[in-house]
């Protein structure tokens, strides 16, 4: 690899979601169930659902609301969070609850109900110079 290289984006664990690139915006991907439409995050093989194996890969919504929210004292080992952070169940149109990092909001601040909008941050680098990427909400900026 030569130093004139871009590092690569990689995500935290494959298959997540897709980190966004200068020509693309990033995405988590889900699986829709073709028998029962029912949408799933992270994607699955087998419908959760109906038990269908016909399950198409899908790009999920990248604005949902928060459904519910915990503020977390305590950092998880090995993480890069530092606490107080919030954790949050955000639904995504699709009828889709995906668990999330909240950042960019005071603690005292989050609601129930409130539009939050995914984007992906820099967790670390790996071994190769290679930037890991993981994802969050925050509020949507209007
Ligand atoms: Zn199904």
């Amino acid at each position: 690899m030569g130093a004139s290289e871009a590092k690569k984006k990689v995500p935290i664990k494959e298959g997540l979601f897709k980190v966004h690139t200068d020509e693309e915006e990033g995405y988590l991907i889900g699986s829709r169930c073709k028998k029962c439409g029912e949408y799933f995050h992270p994607k699955r093989v087998v419908c959760a659902n109906c038990y269908s194996e016909d399950m198409d890969e899908v790009a999920l919504s990248t604005r949902g609301k928060i459904f519910t929210y915990t503020i977390a004292r305590t950092s998880y080992p090995g993480t890069p969070l530092t606490a107080p952070f919030i954790t949050a169940h955000v639904e995504l149109p699709e009828k889709v609850s995906v668990i999330s990092l909240i950042t960019d909001i005071d603690l005292d601040k989050v609601k129930v109900g409130m539009e939050v909008e995914l984007y992906f941050w820099k967790a670390r680098e790996d071994g190769e110079g290679n930037e890991v990427m993981a994802y969050a909400f925050r509020p949507v900026s209007n």
